[in-house]
């Protein structure tokens, strides 16, 4: 009888002993708990807005490449300093190339077409056609911020000019009788452009900047290095594709 009141009594101290336990220690364990998730959710909510902050940074210096590359501007005179006649009468006067005489009218060389003023990246040698009319002729631009479209009456009657959206250089005019996809023809100055190969430009994702600093010298170190890695130069040309 004594043994199993013992027997009683101990199970009731160890059921109550363990109780008395769990209170002591579940209510703190149970504030730690919370003030870990409460911290936790905190140093969440701390990386999502700096990743918020990063994201924000980003799309507005990408906006500001995409949308609003910069202008550049320069004086006839300082435009002289870097062309040749010609290149200033077609890019800075809105002149006309003679037919034929451009030496890009017939080329079928691969590359990308630049802006002579810039270096702006204009037109893709892929779309480009034979037209027939001895100016070398393109059925796209490179992409729709390369190029401003200004309604030109000038010749007596209305015609599309096409300039440069970075330097507002004239380069030809676009009309509606071009060959699919697009049935445009961009009828363009060879003096206004320049064509390089694509590596030189996937080798330079910063050409753009450089060039809008520096056409002249850009133009000069090209003429410098022309034997090296000008793909236009006839006599470095190994595949036959020179342009003449
Ligand atoms: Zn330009």
């Amino acid at each position: 009888m004594l043994s199993r009141r013992v027997r009683l009594l101990s199970i009731v101290g160890v059921i109550g002993l363990s109780w008395g336990l769990w209170l002591a220690v579940s209510p703190n364990s149970a504030a730690d708990k919370s003030k870990k998730t409460d911290s936790a959710s905190k140093k969440s909510k701390a990386d999502a807005q700096d990743k918020k902050d990063a994201a924000a940074d980003k799309p507005e210096s990408a906006a500001e490449d995409d949308t609003a590359p910069k202008k550049v501007v320069k004086t006839d005179a300082e435009w002289r300093k870097i062309l040749n006649p010609l290149q200033f009468r077609v890019t800075r006067k809105k002149g006309t190339e003679i037919a034929g005489t451009g030496k890009y009218a017939h080329t079928k060389t691969d590359g990308i077409y630049r802006c002579i003023c810039c270096g702006q990246p204009l037109f893709d040698s892929k779309t480009k056609f034979e037209s027939g009319t001895g100016w070398p002729s393109f059925f796209q631009a490179l992409n729709d911020k390369a190029v401003n479209y200004i309604e030109d009456n000038s010749a007596g009657e209305v015609r599309t000019e096409v300039e440069c959206s970075r330097c507002d250089a004239h380069l030809g005019h676009v009309f509606s009788d071009g060959p699919q996809p697009t049935g445009l023809r961009y009828c363009m100055n060879s003096a206004a452009l320049n064509l390089v190969s694509r590596k030189s430009l996937e080798k330079d994702p910063k050409a753009k900047d450089a060039k809008s600093k520096s056409p002249g010298e850009d133009k000069e170190n090209k003429a410098k290095s022309a034997s090296e890695k000008n793909d236009e130069s006839p006599q470095k040309s190994t595949t036959g594709k020179s342009e003449k």
